[in-house]
C-alpha cells in the first residue's frame, strides 16, 4: 500500500498541488499563533468573532459538568438530550421555520437530505460552484445530475426547459444551491431560482453556511435578507461551526419535512449525536447573535471600508458583498498565488491562495474573509500590505 500512498502523492506534488497543515497554537481569533509565529489571519470562517468567545466556552463548560461530554449514542437511541431538543427549537425559531434536525456536520446535512429527497428518478440541478459536500451528495445519491452555470438563472431555465419533454410522470426535480458561495462571496439569485422551482414543479434547497449569522436582520441568513418563507424554499441548510463559531449544522423546514428527514438521513441515524455541551454553546452563540448586532454592523463596516479602499486601487477584486472577498491574482496561476500569498506572510499576514481544483484552473485567488473581531486598523493593515506585495506593485 505504501508504494501506492507514494506514487499518489508523488503526482500531487507533480502537479504543485500539495497543502500543508498549519498549526494553531492559540486560539481561533485575528492575531493568533501559527506554527509558532504571530499571525494576523483574514481566513476563518468565524464572521461574528464567537469561536473563542469566553460565554460561549462557559457554556461549555457548565454542560460539560452537567452532562459530561459524550452523548452516548444515536439520537435515536438515546443520545438525544434535552440541550440539542432546546437548540433545535431555537434554530427553528431564528429561521422562522417550524422545525429544524440537529446534524454533527455541514457535510454530513448535505448527504442526509439528498438522500431523502431522492429517488430513483430524481433530477438534481446544481449551480456549477457549489459546496463540494452538495456536489457529492447527489453523486452518493446516484442521482442524474445537470450542473449550471454559477449564479446563471437564464442557464437553469433553458436547463429545466430542455429536460422538461422528458420528464417522467413522478419525476422528482430538485434545484441545489449555495446561498452564500463559498469560495466567491457571492450570493445566488434566489428571487429567480424561487420562480423557477415555482414554474417547473421542483423542489428548492439552499445550503446557507455562509449567510447564517452574518446576513438579516437578526442574522437568520441569505433567506431572511431577502424575506423568503418556507412555501418559497422549502428546504434550509445552515451549519453552526462559522458564523457562530461552534459546531454542527441543521436543516429547517415545516415539520413534516424535518419528520421524514429524521427518520430518512443516515447520517443522522447512523452516527453518534454530537455532545450536549456542543449544543449548549451553540445556544448561547445563538442568543449572542440575536443580541448583539452590533457584530453584524462592524462586519458589514470592514466590507465597506475594505471594498471601497480597494476599488480605489489597481487591485481586482471579485463582486461581493459578503465577508468573503476574493482578490483575483493577475493571469490566474496557482504559482503567482502561492507566491503572493508567500509576500503576505513573510510580513505577518495570513491570507490563503486558492488554487485549482478548489476553484477552477486559471482563477487563482486570494481569499480574505473579513470578521467582525477584526479591528479598523487590522484592516487598515491587510489593505496596505495587499498593495505592497501585490504583483503589480512588483513589475
Ligand atoms: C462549510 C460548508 C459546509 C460543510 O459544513 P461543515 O459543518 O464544516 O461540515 C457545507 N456547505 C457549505 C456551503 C459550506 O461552506
Amino acid at each position: 500500500m505504501n508504494a501506492v500512498a507514494r506514487a499518489s502523492i508523488a503526482a500531487i506534488d507533480q502537479e504543485d498541488r500539495r497543502r500543508q497543515t498549519r498549526r494553531l497554537d492559540s486560539r481561533q481569533t485575528p492575531h493568533q499563533r501559527i506554527n509558532g509565529h504571530e499571525r494576523l489571519a483574514f481566513c476563518s470562517n468565524d464572521y461574528l468573532g464567537l469561536a473563542a468567545d469566553p460565554r460561549i466556552a462557559q457554556a461549555a463548560m457548565a454542560a460539560a459538568a452537567t452532562y459530561g461530554v459524550g452523548a452516548g449514542a444515536a439520537h435515536l437511541i438515546n443520545g438525544h438530550h434535552a440541550e440539542h431538543e432546546a437548540l433545535e427549537t431555537e434554530l427553528a425559531q431564528a429561521t422562522r421555520r417550524e422545525a429544524a434536525l440537529l446534524f454533527s456536520t455541514g457535510y454530513m446535512a448535505n448527504i442526509g437530505v439528498l438522500q431523502t429527497l431522492s429517488d430513483r428518478h430524481t433530477v438534481v440541478f446544481e449551480d456549477r460552484l457549489n459546496h463540494a459536500s452538495l456536489i457529492d451528495a447527489a453523486r452518493i445519491q446516484r442521482a442524474s445530475t445537470q450542473r449550471y452555470d454559477h449564479g446563471d438563472a437564464h442557464h437553469l431555465a433553458a436547463r429545466l426547459t430542455a429536460r422538461a419533454p422528458r420528464r417522467r410522470r413522478h419525476e422528482r426535480w430538485i434545484i441545489v444551491t449555495d446561498g452564500v458561495f463559498s469560495m466567491d462571496g457571492d450570493i445566488a439569485p434566489l428571487p429567480a431560482l424561487v420562480e423557477l422551482a415555482q414554474r417547473f414543479d421542483a423542489w428548492l434547497v439552499v445550503d446557507d453556511a455562509h449567510g447564517f449569522g452574518v446576513l438579516g436582520h437578526h442574522g437568520g441568513g441569505t433567506l431572511d435578507s431577502l424575506q423568503l418563507c418556507a412555501a418559497q424554499v422549502p428546504v434550509l441548510i445552515a451549519t453552526l461551526g462559522k458564523a457562530l463559531g461552534t459546531a454542527g449544522a441543521f436543516i429547517a423546514g415545516d415539520k413534516t419535512l424535518i419528520e421524514w428527514i429524521r427518520q430518512r438521513a443516515r447520517t443522522y441515524i447512523y452516527t453518534t449525536a454530537q455532545p450536549p455541551l456542543i449544543a449548549a454553546a451553540t445556544r448561547a452563540a445563538l442568543a449572542i447573535m440575536r443580541d448583539e448586532p452590533q457584530r453584524r454592523a462592524s462586519l458589514q463596516r470592514h466590507i465597506a471600508k475594505f471594498t471601497q479602499a480597494i476599488d480605489r486601487t489597481d487591485l481586482e477584486r471579485m463582486p461581493s458583498s459578503t465577508p468573503i472577498q476574493p482578490i483575483k491574482v493577475p493571469g490566474g496561476h496557482d504559482a503567482d498565488a502561492v507566491a503572493w500569498a508567500q509576500r503576505l506572510d513573510d510580513l505577518g499576514l495570513l491570507v490563503p491562495a486558492i488554487r485549482s481544483p478548489t476553484v477552477p484552473s486559471g482563477q487563482s485567488r486570494l481569499r480574505v474573509t473579513l470578521s467582525a473581531a477584526h479591528t479598523d486598523a487590522d484592516i487598515e493593515h491587510l489593505i496596505d500590505a495587499l498593495l505592497a506585495t501585490s504583483p503589480q506593485a512588483r513589475t
